[in-house]
């Protein structure tokens, strides 16, 4: 048993779960959570509709990561993100003594975490939906989500339900897309500013916001897609090729963040931004 496993919580009643044959039960509303593979599934329904060609094309290299596109995409990829604020943050966030979740892990595995995603990809631990995660109230110290916030209907909820499962004094760090082409994988709803991300997050204290994706790497996202859509071809076959030629021809250009990310105005132009905070209270 894992021993997270206590801190699960009904997402339809918000009750304590018992654990019993093969799952959890919730007594007060009479609901079973059963298990799938290692990961626990509170969806009685899919949370989306992935049979889109974005979302097919996601959870096949979820499933099957096919390894010469895995190193030719880490070879050509226009995310190139450096710059050491946001790997600070990040650090402290999964660097939290205690139990830390990850939503919309997809494939990552982290020590000392649970593991959310939408489906049963290898490595996630629950299979629920963001807007309503199966903890209770003050569970985990440190939540990690990133670019996975673009993707959810109302975000609203999900830093709400961030906010309830840390523990006061826990920390969030989140990625989320500024300028960076639509990719619904498998929806795509939106995009936050600098300002927009503290106002989404205004409920946590020690708030900071600042770059993740450079503007250079924003502009070889941005021109490729360009090209991609100029063809009038459609996803997914003409994508792969056609995009990645444009990234590898276009690549020397994401190491000019190395400096340009330090510029005042960068975030003008940001690819993506990262927010972190903390929970008030101790
Ligand atoms: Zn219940």
């Amino acid at each position: 048993m894992a021993d997270w496993y206590t801190s699960l919580a009904c997402p339809a009643c918000g009750a304590g779960l018992t654990e019993k044959e093969n799952g959890f039960h919730c007594d007060p509303c009479a609901r079973d959570y059963a298990k799938r593979g290692d990961a626990v599934d509170f969806l009685s329904e899919p949370v989306a509709d992935l049979s889109n060609p974005d979302a097919v094309s996601m959870v096949k290299n979820y499933r099957e990561p096919n390894r010469l596109m895995a190193s030719a995409r880490r070879i050509i990829t226009s995310e190139y993100f450096p710059g050491r604020a946001w790997r600070e943050a990040r650090e402290r966030t999964l660097g939290m003594p205690g139990t830390k979740l990850i939503i919309g892990s997809g494939v990552s595995r982290y020590p000392d975490a649970i593991h959310l995603d939408i489906d049963d990809f290898p490595g996630v631990d629950i299979i629920a939906d963001g807007h309503r995660i199966p903890l209770a109230d003050n569970t985990v110290t440190g939540v990690l989500c990133e670019v996975v916030l673009e993707h959810v209907a109302r975000p609203d909820k999900v830093v709400a339900e961030t906010l309830r499962v840390l523990k006061p004094g826990g920390r969030c760090f989140f990625i989320a897309p500024f300028l960076f082409p639509f990719h619904g994988q498998p929806n795509d709803y939106r995009r936050w500013s600098r300002e927009g991300l503290l106002e989404e997050f205004s409920s946590f204290g020690d708030l900071e916001v600042g770059i993740h994706g450079g503007p250079c790497s924003a502009m070889v996202h941005l021109l490729s897609e360009w090209m991609y859509v100029l063809t009038g071809l459609t996803f997914p076959k003409a994508y792969m090729p056609i995009k990645g030629t444009f990234t590898a021809l276009l690549l020397p250009a994401k190491f000019l963040d190395i400096i340009v990310n330090k510029f005042p105005e960068a975030h003008r132009l940001a690819a993506t931004l990262y927010v972190t905070g903390v929970k008030p209270g101790s």
